[in-house]
């Protein structure tokens, strides 16, 4: 199957978007019943994560606590001046490789796939590629 580009337009300087449903509608198009998905972030101030989906306040945590880690007003020499950006999408990675088993991807209950703006508001896109034998 050809790679295809999940288009994200992110509203906010830092946020969390669950993109999960529209990876399962690209399982769901290309009809593959096993395999390994590939769900790629191809920026370097954004990430690719999974994480708690049900329970909005981990994902306001999670970028609370990397405003601790990764503070604003180091001496950085990156001039283009977003280098806590940086920082974080590395801290994050920029893919995740999931199970699809009968059509699905095999996530835990309370797992979701999260696309990670870190210097937004910005256009996006999201690779995903699927391996299978059928
Ligand atoms: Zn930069």
């Amino acid at each position: 199957m050809k790679t295809k580009n999940i288009q994200i337009r992110t509203n906010n300087k830092e946020e969390f978007i669950e993109i999960t449903q529209k990876v399962q509608n690209i399982i769901d198009e290309a009809k593959i019943e096993e395999g390994i998905c590939l769900v790629y972030c191809p920026h370097t101030t954004a990430g690719i994560t999974i994480n708690e989906g049900a329970d909005p306040s981990v994902v306001t945590d999670v970028l609370n606590a990397f405003n601790k880690i990764v503070p604003n007003d180091l001496d950085y020499k990156h001039l283009e001046g977003n280098s806590p950006s940086h920082i974080r999408s590395i801290l994050t990675g920029n893919n995740v490789s999931i199970i699809v088993e009968e059509g699905k991807l095999v996530l835990g209950t309370w797992q979701s796939i999260f696309f990670c703006e870190y210097d937004g508001p910005r256009d996006r896109s999201v690779l995903v590629k699927l391996i299978s034998k059928s």
